[in-house]
C-alpha cells in the first residue's frame, strides 16, 4: 500500500494515519515529525528547516526530496502512508519521479477535506508529546489526566507553530502551494475526497472502507 494522505494543517492527517498504521501495518512517514526530530537533534537539516518551520512557510523542496526518498527507502513491504508529504507540485513530481525508478506509484491520495474556521479550532487546542509525539486536544481528544501524554507520562506541550498567528500563515501557505498539488493528482484519478470535518472515528470507518478495499485488490 503507497498512499498520500493531503489535507490544510489540523485537518487530521496525523491522527488517522496512527489508524491507518494500526489496522495495515504500513508505515507512518510524517515530513513535520522527521523536521521536528531532525530539530531537536540539532542536525544540520533541522539547523536549516527551523525559521521556515517557526514562520509558518515550508522548508525548500531540496532539503524535504532529499529526506523523504531516504525515509521511502527504509520501508518494510508493506508499504508506508505518507503525511505532511508532498505540499508542492514539485514535490509530487520528485516522488513520482523516485518510485517510477523502481516501478512503483502511489496508489491513492485521500484528500482530507475542511473549513477554514474548523482549522482554527483544531490547531489552537492541539497538545502534542515532545518525546513519543502522541498528539490530543483540549477539547475534542482529551488525555486522561489535563496535560500529561497517556504513553508516557511527558507533560504536553502546544507546538510554537500552533499559536494563531502562525497557523493563519500556514493556511495561506496550504491554499497557495499545497492545494494545487490535489489537482495534480486528480488529473489521473488517484484522489479520494473525504469530508474531515466529522468525528475522528467517523472519518476513519470512511477511510477505512476505502483501503480495505485496496488491499483485497
Ligand atoms: P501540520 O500537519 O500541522 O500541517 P506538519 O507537522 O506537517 O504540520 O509540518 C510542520 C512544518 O514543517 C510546516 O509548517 C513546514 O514548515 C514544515 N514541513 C513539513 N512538511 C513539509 C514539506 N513536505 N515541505 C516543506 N515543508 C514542510
Ligand atoms: P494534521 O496532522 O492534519 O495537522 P492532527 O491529526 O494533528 O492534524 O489533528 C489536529 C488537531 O485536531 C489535534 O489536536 C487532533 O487531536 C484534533 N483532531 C483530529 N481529528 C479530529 C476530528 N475528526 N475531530 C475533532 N478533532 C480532531
Amino acid at each position: 500500500m503507497r498512499v498520500v494522505l493531503l489535507g490544510a494543517p489540523g485537518a487530521g492527517k496525523g491522527t488517522q494515519c496512527k489508524r491507518i498504521v494500526d489496522r495495515y501495518g504500513v508505515s507512518h512517514l510524517s515530513s513535520g515529525d522527521i523536521l521536528r526530530r531532525n530539530r531537536s537533534e540539532g542536525t544540520e537539516l533541522g539547523n536549516k528547516a527551523k525559521s521556515y518551520m517557526d514562520a509558518g512557510a515550508l522548508v525548500p523542496d531540496d532539503l524535504v526530496v532529499a529526506m523523504m526518498v531516504e525515509a521511502i527507502k527504509e520501508v518494510s513491504d508493506k508499504g508506508f502512508v505518507l503525511d505532511g508529504f508532498p505540499r508542492t507540485v514539485n514535490q509530487a513530481e520528485e516522488l513520482d519521479k523516485t518510485l517510477a525508478e523502481n516501478g512503483e506509484s502511489i496508489d491513492l491520495v485521500l484528500n482530507l477535506q475542511i473549513d477554514d474556521q474548523i482549522v482554527m479550532q483544531r490547531m489552537t487546542g492541539r497538545r502534542s508529546c515532545p518525546k513519543c509525539g502522541a498528539v490530543y486536544h483540549i477539547e475534542n481528544l482529551k488525555p486522561k489526566v489535563d496535560g500529561i501524554c497517556d504513553k508516557d507520562g511527558t507533560e504536553l506541550i502546544q507546538r510554537p507553530d500552533d499559536k494563531p498567528e502562525v497557523v493563519e500563515n500556514r493556511l495561506q501557505t496550504y491554499h497557495r502551494q499545497t492545494e494545487p498539488v490535489v489537482d495534480y493528482y486528480r488529473r489521473d484519478n488517484r484522489v479520494y475526497d473525504v469530508d474531515a470535518g466529522k468525528s475522528v472515528d467517523r472519518t476513519s470507518e470512511e477511510i477505512y472502507g476505502k483501503l480495505d478495499a485496496l488491499v483485497s485488490t
